[in-house]
């Protein structure tokens, strides 16, 4: 974060601060160079001066005398030979005959500033004010180039084509939207050939998926790959504080792309824009709706021989405006989903290029190690474990980096000022013992990979579980077993210290949601077997916030917490048998834990299959 602020400040130093620094500095400095070698007399050590005939020339400027001297004098310490004083606010009538029968040389100026302080001073408010205008221009403008009056362009920033570098190279897996984009490189590199033979011109393409799995680089993968113009605008770059502006940029955007057609216009993050209309609590967004009603109108515009593909990205598909993605507008739905476990290793590669990587870095085993993980957080995991490396002055990336970027990612920074007493950290020790020991027994639960109680910003431990294979369907036994696990921490805290603390109200608040998911949306409980009381959950959209609505009685309400209730404490009971009966491995861990902060999950395992003693003293 830190470092994000400091870049920001440099990129908005423009012009006009360039101009308020060099002001400053002038001024600092016509106040510092004289003074440096002009010292001020007092008048009568002045009149003296001129006496002892040690007077050379005299300059005065309404009351101001600044002079210069024969020989260089001392006063207060300092040695000079230039000096100024003031003429006493009385006058002195005898100073100009004493100065004539001297013959002093003596210099006279008006009382003002000179000419060029003139200048600057009444032409340096009107010069921050022109300033100030135009950088508030720009800034309207994205901060590209155009004229300082062009409110209503487009702002879409234009990739000419050749210029364009990304291909479908660069982006590693998402093989079946790159199958479906394929189509459009095709089209757009011989418009000619499609129209021809009487198919459908591919013209609306909304790309669907999670943040950061790639959806922009797809776009300009398109576009580099077809070679065309590509026109990129973000949905909120529509939105302006004036009215109707938006609406405006929309126009001139698709005017643009027909004049350099071939092309791609692809606006990103449409939700921003293309939210349900008439829903918004509080009276309509005049503006958005503008601009939305613009762009619809603009993609039913199209003459046929016009070759402009409009593409767009969200992670919203639910909200937007039905009118949207109507057949015709962006009817083509491509999904960009998380990258399973093979494009992980794919991703990993590409952002491995332009990194050493030491030899105990295995890409595929860190990609069974960080299930939903998204592109970007790929990237940026490589990213933080570099610059582990490089804080340290190694050139290559070691495994032990990347382990503690993730964790940094995953968990948040170590506290370091932290001190828990050594009750408190028995007490931690204990619940992440819990966990993993229940993790670790039960047959459906993911395989238990670390246990930390490090104190960190977001817990004072943790337990880590990574599934071994990537799930998309859970059972009812996985399911029950996880919440056991969840269970773990409390249950370990209350055969130990017959207490409960609030350590566990992380675990609980997940383990309810859980269950209650269990009960309304996929009918695991008992009182509703295969029903989904939740109905279909369908989200009402309010503003930005979304509701759920509810579809059933008060009775079956009650119901339904009944049924919650009986799943928890079934996973309770199933968590406090599994400890009761290993409590000699939950001692062993705790105490392992003790010594070393951190159990990695083999050793877990060696604990609860009874063969410890397998954990050697931490070589770090
Ligand atoms: P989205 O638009 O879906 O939120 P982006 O396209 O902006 O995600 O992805 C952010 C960054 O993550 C990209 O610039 C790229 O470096 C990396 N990335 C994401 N997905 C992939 C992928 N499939 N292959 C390679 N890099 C990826
Ligand atoms: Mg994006
Ligand atoms: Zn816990």
């Amino acid at each position: 974060m830190q470092k994000q602020q400091q870049e920001s400040v440099f990129k908005n130093f423009t012009f006009l601060h360039f101009l308020l620094l060099l002001f400053l500095i002038m001024v600092i400095l016509s106040f510092l160079s004289p003074m440096l070698q002009t010292a001020q007399i007092s008048y009568s050590t002045f009149l003296r001066e001129i006496q002892e005939d040690n007077v050379k020339e005299l300059n005065i400027r309404g009351d101001r005398i600044e002079g210069v001297l024969e020989t260089e004098i001392e006063d207060n310490g300092r040695v000079f030979t230039q000096f100024v004083t003031f003429v006493p606010a009385m006058g002195d009538e005898d100073l100009m005959p004493l100065l004539k029968e001297k013959g002093i040389e003596v210099h006279t100026q008006p009382e003002r500033s000179p000419f060029f302080w003139y200048l600057i001073l009444s032409t340096l408010p009107l010069l921050l004010i022109a300033g100030l205008i135009f950088s508030q221009y720009r800034r309207m403008q994205g901060g590209g180039g155009g004229g300082m009056f062009g409110i209503g362009k487009s702002q879409a920033k234009k990739y000419d084509r050749g210029k364009q570098r990304t291909i479908f190279e660069d982006v590693a897996g998402a093989e079946d939207a790159k199958e479906e984009l394929m189509e459009v490189v095709d089209y757009l590199k011989d418009p000619g050939k499609i129209r021809d033979v009487g198919g459908k011109v591919p013209r609306g393409m909304m790309l669907v998926g999670p943040p950061g799995t790639g959806k922009t680089l797809l776009a300009r993968a398109v576009a580099g790959e077809a070679g065309v113009s590509f026109f990129s605008i973000t949905g909120s770059d529509f939105m302006e504080m004036f009215v109707g502006v938006g609406a405006k940029r929309v126009r001139s955007l698709f005017q643009e792309a027909k004049q350099g057609a071939p092309s791609i216009i692809f606006i990103d993050e449409i939700d921003a824009i293309g939210r349900r209309r008439g829903a918004g609590v509080g009276g309509g967004h005049d503006e958005r709706e503008q601009t939305l009603n613009q762009l619809l109108s603009e993609l039913d515009g199209f003459e046929s021989h016009e070759d402009v593909v409009v593409m767009t990205a969200t992670n919203r598909p639910d909200i937007l405006d039905p009118a949207l993605t109507r057949p015709g507008r962006f009817d083509r739905r491509i999904m960009v989903d998380l990258p399973t476990v093979k494009d992980r290793v794919k991703i990993l590669k590409i952002h491995c290029r332009n990194k050493q990587l030491d030899s105990d870095v295995d890409l595929e085993l860190l990609a069974r190690e960080t299930p939903g993980f998204s592109g970007a957080d790929l990237e940026n995991l490589l990213n933080e474990a570099a610059l582990l490396a490089a804080r340290e002055q190694r050139r290559k990336v070691r495994r032990q980096d990347i382990e503690l970027a993730r964790d940094k990612i995953l968990l948040g920074l170590k506290r370091h000022g932290l001190a828990l007493t050594p009750e408190e950290k028995r007490m931690v020790a204990y619940h992440e013992a819990g966990h993993a020991v229940v993790g670790a027994l039960l047959p459906n639960a993911d395989p238990v990979y670390k246990v930390s109680i490090i104190p960190r910003s977001q817990s004072m431990g943790v337990t880590q579980q990574f599934p071994d294979k990537e799930k998309y369907i859970y059972n009812r036994e996985y399911l029950m077993d996880k919440l056991a696990v969840m269970m773990g921490g409390r249950c370990a805290e209350l055969l130990i210290f017959s207490t409960v603390t609030s350590g566990a109200g992380n675990d609980l608040q997940h383990a309810t949601k859980m269950a209650r998911s269990m009960v309304l949306e996929w009918g695991m409980s008992d009182e509703f077997e295969h029903m989904a009381p939740g109905g279909s959950g369908q989200e009402i959209v309010l503003g930005q916030e979304l509701g759920k609505s509810r579809e059933y009685s008060e009775l079956t309400a009650r119901k339904i917490d009944q049924a919650v209730e009986t799943i928890l404490k079934k996973a309770y009971e199933r968590a406090m048998e599994t400890l009761t009966e290993n409590r000699k491995a939950l001692e062993e861990l705790v105490q392992a834990l003790l010594d070393h902060d951190e159990v990695s999950g083999d050793q877990v395992y060696a604990i609860v299959r009874g063969e410890a003693g397998g954990i050697k003293d931490d070589p770090s």
